[in-house]
C-alpha cells in the first residue's frame, strides 16, 4: 500500500494553491460586500483561469478541457474550496453530461464552454420537485418544429451569467420520459422570474426561470428522450466529489486561521491556546479534517480508475459528500467559537466559510438523501461495502 502523492500531483496541488491565493483571494471582499463579483472581475478571473490552465478540468483535452482524472480534479477543487463567496465557481467546470452530446452539440456548446467562451447552468429543481425530481412539472410537448417547453425552474446556479441552460423536462408530462434540452437563455419565452437572496454571498446568482411556450428543435435534446435521469447519475459522482473536496479545503483554511489566532490572541495573560478548552477544539477540528481528507483521497483514488462498478462509485460518492459536508459544518462552527467576536464578523474568512458551506448539506442531494443512498446500499450489499477494504479492480 502506498499513499504517497506523486511529484506531478504535488505540483498540481501547489499550483492550485498559488492560483487560489493569488487570483481568487483578492476578490473575496468584493464578492462579500457586493454580494457577487462584477462583470469586469469575472472577465479578469476568466482570463487567468485560461492562463493558469484550470479551465474545464473535468473535460477531455480533445474538447478543449484539461483532461484531468477525478483524483486530479479533487486536488484542484480542494484548494479552490479555500476561497470564500464561492469564487471557485468563476473557475467553471462545464456540466459533465454535455460530453454525451452529438458532435454538433459538442461544437456548439461544450467546446466553447471549455474555452470559457460560453457558460451553462443546469436546471432541474422546481418548487415541488427538489429531492424527488420525478415530481417535475416542467414538460415538453411535441409540436411543429420540435418540442414546446413550459414550466418553471428554481435555484439555477450561475443562471445570471450563463448564456444557455440545460433544462430537465418531462416529455408529454411523463417522468419516464425525463429529458434534458439545451435552451438558449435569450430564446423567446425564457425569462427570469425572480432572483432570491441566500445566506451566502455567492459570486453568481441562483435565479428562478420561467419557460413559456419555448420551442426548441429536436436537435437540442441531449442524449435521447428518457435519458434525463441517467445523464445526471454520473454527474452526481463528479459533483459530489467536487463538493467534498471543497469542504475539506474550506475546513483546512478555517483551521489554519483558528490555529494562528489561538497562538497570538492573549487573554488572561496567555495565548488562548494555552487553555485546554481551546486546545481541544483545535484538536477536534484537526482530527475531523484528517479523517475526512483520508476518506476523500481514498474514494477519489478508487473512482479514478480503481473501481469500475458504477453503483459502487455512486455509493462511495454519497459517503464522502455526506461526511465532508457535515465535517466542515462542525469545523467552521468551532472556528467561529475560537475567534470569538471576530469569528462572527463578515470580514473574517472563518465567518464567510461558516455561511458558505452550509449549503453543502443541501445541494446535490441533501444529507438525508445521501443517508438514504448509503442505507440502501448497506441493506443490499452489507456494511462491508463501507467498512471493508476490498478494492474491486
Ligand atoms: C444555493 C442553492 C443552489 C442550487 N443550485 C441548483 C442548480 O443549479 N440547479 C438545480 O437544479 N438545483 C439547484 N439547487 C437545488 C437543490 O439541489 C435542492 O435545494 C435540493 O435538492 C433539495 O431540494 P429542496 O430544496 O426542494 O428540499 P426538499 O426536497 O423539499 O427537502 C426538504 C427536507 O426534506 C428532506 N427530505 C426530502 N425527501 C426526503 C426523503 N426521501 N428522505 C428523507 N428526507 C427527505 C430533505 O432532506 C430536507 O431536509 C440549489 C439549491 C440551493 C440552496
Amino acid at each position: 500500500m502506498d499513499f504517497t502523492l506523486s511529484k506531478a500531483h504535488r505540483e498540481l496541488q501547489e499550483k492550485a494553491k498559488a492560483f487560489t491565493e493569488e487570483v481568487l483571494f483578492p476578490y473575496e471582499m468584493e464578492c462579500e460586500e457586493n454580494n457577487g463579483i462584477s462583470p469586469e472581475t469575472h472577465a479578469i478571473i476568466n482570463q487567468k483561469v485560461m492562463d493558469w490552465g484550470f479551465n474545464a478540468t473535468n473535460h477531455s483535452k480533445e474538447h478543449g478541457g484539461q483532461g484531468m482524472t477525478l483524483f486530479e480534479q479533487m486536488l484542484v477543487s480542494e484548494q479552490l474550496g479555500m476561497a470564500t463567496g464561492a469564487i471557485w465557481d468563476a473557475v467553471p467546470q462545464p456540466s459533465y453530461p454535455m460530453k454525451f452530446g452529438t458532435q454538433a452539440q459538442i461544437e456548439e456548446y461544450l467546446i466553447p464552454c471549455c474555452q470559457n467562451k460560453r457558460r451553462d447552468a443546469y436546471a432541474i429543481t422546481e418548487a415541488d420537485a427538489g429531492s424527488d425530481p420525478t415530481q417535475c412539472l416542467t414538460r415538453a410537448d411535441k409540436c411543429d418544429g420540435g418540442y414546446r417547453i413550459n414550466g418553471e425552474k428554481w435555484y439555477v446556479t450561475v443562471g445570471n451569467v450563463a448564456d444557455f441552460l440545460l433544462v430537465h423536462a418531462h416529455v408529454d408530462g411523463d417522468p419516464e420520459k425525463a429529458t434534458v434540452f439545451f435552451v438558449e437563455k435569450d430564446a423567446p419565452g425564457v425569462s427570469i422570474k425572480r432572483t432570491p437572496e441566500f445566506s451566502h454571498h455567492f459570486a453568481f446568482k441562483h435565479p428562478e426561470f420561467t419557460f413559456k411556450d419555448v420551442v426548441v428543435d429536436e436537435s437540442r435534446i441531449l442524449g435521447k428522450v428518457g435519458d434525463g435521469f441517467n445523464l445526471t447519475k454520473d454527474w452526481f459522482v463528479e459533483a459530489r466529489l467536487g463538493i467534498a473536496a471543497r469542504c475539506v479545503g474550506g475546513a483546512q483554511r478555517v483551521l489554519n486561521v483558528a490555529n494562528e489566532f489561538a497562538a497570538g490572541r492573549i487573554m488572561g495573560g496567555q495565548p488562548i491556546r494555552e487553555y485546554q478548552a481551546i486546545e481541544h477544539m483545535l484538536v477536534d477540528m484537526t482530527m475531523d479534517i484528517m479523517a475526512a481528507k483520508s476518506l476523500l483521497y481514498r474514494v477519489c483514488w478508487e473512482i479514478s480508475g480503481n473501481i469500475s462498478d458504477r453503483k459502487l462509485k455512486h455509493a462511495r460518492a454519497a459517503a464522502i459528500k455526506l461526511y465532508t459536508s457535515e465535517m466542515v459544518g462542525r469545523v467552521c462552527d468551532t472556528g467561529v467559537q475560537i475567534l470569538g467576536g471576530r469569528g462572527y464578523m463578515r470580514e473574517n474568512p472563518v465567518e464567510r466559510l461558516w455561511r458558505d458551506t452550509r449549503v453543502d448539506r443541501i445541494w446535490e442531494g441533501t444529507s438525508e438523501i445521501q443517508r438514504n443512498i448509503i442505507g440502501g446500499q448497506i441493506k443490499k450489499r452489507g456494511v462491508e461495502i463501507y467498512t471493508g477494504w476490498d478494492f474491486e479492480k
